[in-house]
């Protein structure tokens, strides 16, 4: 077992001093609304950040995502990174979070933009998702440089737009810009709310389609004429609900995927449409009588590590085909919408064991290692960086995100505060060598 860092005690002492200013951080965060869809207030979150991080010693650049879905210059996908150089030369560290939070809805018993501190919780839209997070990572970050001044490499921050959205004017443009090349930055933390003790080391695959079924409109008194795109439609459904789903079921993956749920292959529908619109809101007068011509379904299928896209892609051409052998008449199409391939970090990368060892320093009991359902930012950084060194980390409890009363314990990011900067320490000082 390795030593403790001599340093250690000063350390956390240091991150414990922090706690009133965590706090007001946290809630300063909360209290700029950056509500995405739209996107509102990127500029002033970044402006905010880049003043924080200016005044100890980062170089910030402001980065905004021009052309990305959503950017204009009412709603402009501003992005902040920030580095921080050591005394000599050696790896980086990067720190990622998300600046947007998701739609406030119904049933809130505290402001949802107050950042009210209540029992030891602070509470608002973004809380746990991901701002205490953010706020963590600065105060992590801000006790290292007290105590370890003189590090090797360099240490980033980045404050970046729209992953609820799919991160495209965010992770993704930084990425394609070469800020998360492998020659630039060789350890990436995003600090989303896994809990304090999980180490989240990548994500499932996602596959969306959209299937198209055909038909001929007719009037509806003589659907004998006509051929119906939704019944065909039916019949698809009907073939995945006996032959897919079952299948699915059946694949069990070695990823460590919470919750156990997700351990298997799953599929949404995710909508089927067909025939006439829905009539508007201040209409109130009946359809016409038609036979629809066309039914299209989308599919988010998400997929395991041990699974290869193109047979995810082929088990539903192959479910239409089998249709389309026991029905005359029917025809459909597939379009791939988008795909994203599942990845996971070894769990020997420094990245992870570093943080693993800094959990067991500061909560007395190994980390469990988590692999999420769904996707996060780490996919563009994996694709289009082509890091593979990252996790996600972070205090905060998942199950809270996109909920009412959203909140953050002050004790979780404390804690969670203490196992970022022991990573550091480990990543990049002599006593981790
Ligand atoms: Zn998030």
């Amino acid at each position: 077992m390795k030593l403790k860092n001599p340093k250690t005690a000063q350390f956390t002492a240091r991150v414990d001093a922090s706690r009133g200013d965590l706090i007001s951080l946290t809630q300063e965060l909360i209290q700029i609304p950056t509500l995405n869809p739209p996107g509102e207030n990127y500029l002033l979150i970044c402006e905010y950040l880049a003043r924080r991080l200016t005044g100890r010693g980062f170089e910030v650049e402001m980065i905004r995502a021009y052309g990305t879905p959503g950017d204009s210059d009412k709603y402009p996908r501003w992005n902040v990174v920030a580095r921080r150089e050591g005394a000599r030369t050696g790896e980086c560290v990067h720190f990622n979070s998300h600046i947007d939070v998701v739609d406030v809805g119904q049933g809130w018993s505290f402001d949802p933009f107050g950042g009210e501190l209540s029992d030891g919780k602070i509470y608002g839209r973004g809380s746990c998702d991901m701002k205490g997070g953010l706020a963590t990572s600065i105060i992590a970050v801000e006790a290292f440089l007290d105590t370890w001044p003189d590090y090797s490499g360099a240490i980033e921050i980045s404050g970046t737009a729209d992953e609820e959205t799919g991160g495209f004017g965010g992770v993704a443009y930084l990425a394609e810009k070469g800020y998360f090349s492998p020659e630039r930055v060789q350890h990436v933390i995003i600090p989303e709310p896994l809990n304090k003790d999980r180490v989240c080391l990548g994500h499932r695959g996602v596959w969306w389609a959209e299937i198209e079924t055909h038909g001929h409109i007719a009037h509806g008194c003589m659907p004998f004429l006509g051929d119906c795109a939704v019944r065909h439609m039916g019949a698809v459904m009907e073939e995945m609900e006996k032959s897919l789903f079952p299948a699915l079921a059946e694949k069990r993956t070695e990823m460590p995927i919470v919750p156990e749920g997700a351990k298997q292959s799953t599929l949404n529908i995710n909508s089927v449409h067909g025939g006439q619109k829905e009539q508007a809101d201040d209409f109130d007068g009946l359809s016409s009588a038609v036979v629809p011509d066309s039914c299209k379904m989308i599919i988010d299928r998400r997929f395991l590590l041990e699974e290869n896209i193109d047979d995810v892609r082929q088990e539903m051409v192959d479910v239409l085909d089998k249709v389309q052998s026991e029905r005359e008449k029917f025809r459909y199409d597939i379009t791939d919408i988008n795909e994203v391939l599942p990845t996971m970090t070894d769990k020997n990368a420094p990245v992870v064991t570093s943080v693993s060892r800094a959990i067991e320093d500061v909560l007395g009991k190994p980390p469990e290692y988590v692999v999420s359902p769904g996707t996060y930012d780490q996919k563009h950084i994996d694709r289009i960086g082509k890091l593979k060194n990252c996790i996600a980390y972070g205090p905060g409890i998942l199950d809270l995100a996109h909920q009412p009363d959203e909140y953050i314990a002050v004790q979780d990011m404390i804690d969670s505060a203490k196992v970022m900067g022991l990573a550091l320490a480990e990543l990049l000082t002599d006593w981790g060598k």
